[in-house]
């Protein structure tokens, strides 16, 4: 393998071309599963590959960016690894089939049995007996699509967290998941690449209350959306979500028994971040007022356009 410059970087074609072959993939996929180094008699026999040379070529071709090779054997060099994680994540190629199936986990609002089923990266979550949360439609890239009765909302997960888990397991596993993701987010961290991510806030100025208002298509007065300066990562969530990772909300929180990444807390966690009170300022600048309550305890966080907290008083 050339690399194009003096750094040793591959250009994103010369990457996906090296591995634009199943032999390429079955040997990074090999070194994955291996514990240790292999030895190439190793790493052959593993494949089902008939000829030394053809094998010994395309190994070749992997060899001083997705593997390497010291004394020990032939094994993943950081992008190799970053491959197979992706394969294994199943995210670049699985779409499992997994229909709308109801849970034991209740909806906060009506205590009916939530729903879920897998769609477009997301497990989407479905209350029979509520009104939309969002449009369904909301943040995708074909938007046209008409919006189901129910729809709560959607918990970003990888295809392969759906293996090995029952339905109620992936639901609160896919919880955890989104709240670790949002914790980044917070922290101005994109969740998938690590670059620096922008955020802001939105304000319904004509909000309807009852409902998913027919301005903002939301039953949210104020959004929170983050998006990656380098990756296509975007996210839109209710304001209060995006201030996830701020002291103040999680001390609140967890002095109330809500830990945002226990099985346990999420439909307590679900409730506090549907029932809580949103009070606009001023439009411009937008200065928005969130305030939660728990068992008689209130706190109340004064957000700027950007979802900086400005002020906190309890
Ligand atoms: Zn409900
Ligand atoms: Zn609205
Ligand atoms: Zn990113």
């Amino acid at each position: 393998m050339t690399a194009n410059d003096a750094d040793g970087r591959l250009s994103p074609d010369e990457a996906f071309a090296a591995l634009g072959d199943e032999v390429r993939v079955g040997i990074l996929r090999s070194l994955g599963d291996a514990a240790e180094p292999l030895a190439f008699s190793e790493l052959y026999d593993r494949l089902p590959v008939e000829d030394t040379s053809r094998f010994n070529y395309h190994l070749g071709e992997l060899r001083g960016h997705f593997v390497r090779k010291d004394e020990a054997g032939y094994a993943l060099d950081h992008p190799g690894r970053r491959v197979v994680e992706a394969i294994r994540s199943g995210a670049v190629t699985d779409d499992p089939d997994f229909e709308r199936t109801s849970i034991d986990d209740r909806c906060p609002a009506c205590d009916g049995r939530l729903e879920i089923r897998w769609c477009d990266g997301s497990i989407e979550v479905f209350c029979p007996g509520c009104e939309n949360r969002w449009e369904r439609s909301s943040g995708r890239v074909d938007a046209a699509e008409e919006p189901e009765s129910g729809y709560l909302g959607r918990l970003p997960f990888p295809p392969a967290g759906l293996r090995n888990r029952e339905a109620e397991e992936a639901f609160r596993a896919a919880h955890a998941w989104t709240v670790v993701e949002l914790l980044a987010v917070g922290t101005g961290i994109c969740p998938r690449c690590a670059a620096t991510v922008e955020t802001e806030l939105d304000a319904c100025p004509d909000h309807e209350d009852d409902g998913t208002c027919s301005n903002c298509r939301s039953s949210f007065a104020v959004v929170f959306r983050a998006s990656c300066t380098n990756c296509p990562y975007h996210v839109g969530s209710a304001a209060a979500l995006g201030l996830l990772s701020s002291p103040a909300l999680l001390g609140f929180m967890l002095d109330h028994d809500i830990d945002p990444l226990a099985p346990r807390s999420v439909r307590l966690f679900d409730r506090f971040f549907s029932e809580y009170d949103e009070a606009i300022g001023s439009m411009d600048p937008l200065r928005v007022t969130l305030t939660f309550s728990l068992d008689g305890d209130e706190l109340a966080l004064r957000v700027d356009e950007s979802g900086e907290i400005v002020d906190v008083s309890s």
